[in-house]
């Protein structure tokens, strides 16, 4: 008999955990690697937060909570949208979850039918397509290029449109890209959404990493038409250095957030009781920490970019947040004799011992991926073996 159902006959694994895992295996048979795979923080999380979970546990606040959050956390979101978005919403509009990966799963489940597609701007973030697919949907790719600073326009979304389209999403700032969507361009694609009367999913998780005079503008900020169709998924992973206590967030539509909670409610039950009080003290701590690990991204990123920029056959647009630079390598690998990411990827990690993620995970495929969360000398020096890699092999 047939031991695995069609649902997951399809599913790719992960491109970022294998290459992760391979140069894990390197190092612990001895091998000096340096990792840029990484797609979370290097910082602990900030003392305020530790202590407020373990008086929470100490306080006996270690049972179950209602599905959908508890409503002092729910209430630190709302009063984070309205501070930082000046948006307004209710609890019946905001689900906590288990990280914004499984936010995000939960409403693919609810909100897809079969065959309804989803659009999704290339180079993507490496889940949206495989839970687009796990709810039955289909994911529909628009793509963009160094050429268009990694961005789709409204009209390349209108032309993807058919009348299976449920959703559009926008993930800005971008893994892997690092790109910031303009208010301009967010307005005309807010009103593509509205003229076909679409969702528009907006993954705001790397909000808080923007570098130079970039801001950040949620497109549900942008009229009450474009606030009632879209869905903002944000958490601390990310701004608060929080990747492993798995907790993120939906504000929107409150039908859909209540069939969410539903689902939860049968699937996981409430998200980690200790790590919803650490994220209470998150959002109404103070925010010292937030900006200082933000500073200390762009300084690396403004010394590691022009020594990256300097590699042969490299070409980089500089990114705006988040924390990946994303060089388009077509010529080194051309000149170097590679003819795909993958290969190039794996022999910088065999021959040059640095892990970086090839970008044919991301629906890119001529891109690598580098995370510049670590330490400045790792970087240099990772970045001066791929350098000379590139030379000796050109
Ligand atoms: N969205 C994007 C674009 C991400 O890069 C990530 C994490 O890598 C997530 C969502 C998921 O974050 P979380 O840790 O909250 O599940």
């Amino acid at each position: 008999t047939k031991k695995l159902a069609n649902r997951v006959s399809t599913l790719s694994p992960s491109t970022t955990l294998a290459i992760t895992a391979k140069a894990k295996e390197m190092k612990e048979a001895g091998i000096d690697v340096i990792g840029l795979g990484a797609g979370e923080p290097d910082y602990n999380t900030p003392a305020n937060i530790l202590e407020a979970a373990y008086a929470s546990m100490q306080e006996g606040k270690t049972k179950y909570t209602p599905s959908g959050g508890l409503p002092a956390l729910k209430d630190a979101v709302i009063e984070k949208l309205k501070h930082d978005q000046g948006l307004d919403y209710s609890r019946a509009e905001i689900m906590i979850g288990i990280g914004a990966k499984h936010v995000l799963y939960t409403l693919f489940q609810v909100i897809l039918d079969p065959e309804d597609e989803v659009i999704i701007p290339t180079p993507y973030w490496v889940s949206y397509p495989e839970q687009v697919k796990l709810a039955g949907g289909k994911p529909v790719f628009v793509d963009s290029t160094s050429s268009s600073q990694f961005k789709v326009t409204a009209t390349q979304i209108k032309e993807a449109v058919t009348d299976k389209t449920k959703a559009v999403i926008i993930n800005s700032p971008g893994n892997p890209t690092g790109m910031i969507y303009s208010r301009q361009e967010l307005e005309q694609i807010a009103s593509v959404c509205q003229e076909k009367d679409i969702w528009i999913i907006s993954d705001e998780i790397y909000e808080k990493l923007i570098y130079g005079t970039e801001q950040h503008v949620s497109i549900a900020q942008l009229s009450q038409d474009a606030k009632d169709r879209t869905f903002i998924i944000n958490g601390v992973s990310k701004s608060h250095s929080m990747t492993g206590w798995r907790i993120g967030y939906i504000a929107g539509d409150k039908e859909v957030v209540s069939a969410m909670t539903n689902l939860a409610s049968h699937s996981t039950s409430n998200p980690t009781t200790t790590s919803q009080y650490a994220t209470i003290e998150a959002y109404n701590g103070p925010q010292d920490a937030v900006e200082e690990m933000r500073k200390d991204f762009e300084s690396r990123l403004e010394r590691i970019y022009p020594q990256l920029v300097a590699i042969p056959g490299f070409k980089v647009i500089k990114p705006q947040g988040a924390f990946y630079l994303l060089p388009e390598v077509s010529e080194a690998m051309e000149k170097t004799g590679f003819s795909s990411v993958d290969d190039f990827a794996a022999a910088l990690l065999t021959e040059a011992k640095v892990a970086v993620i090839p970008g044919s995970g991301f629906g890119s495929p001529n891109t690598i991926r580098l995370s510049y969360a670590t330490s400045i000398d790792l970087l240099e020096e990772a970045v001066s073996r791929i350098h000379s890699f590139v030379k000796a092999n050109w």
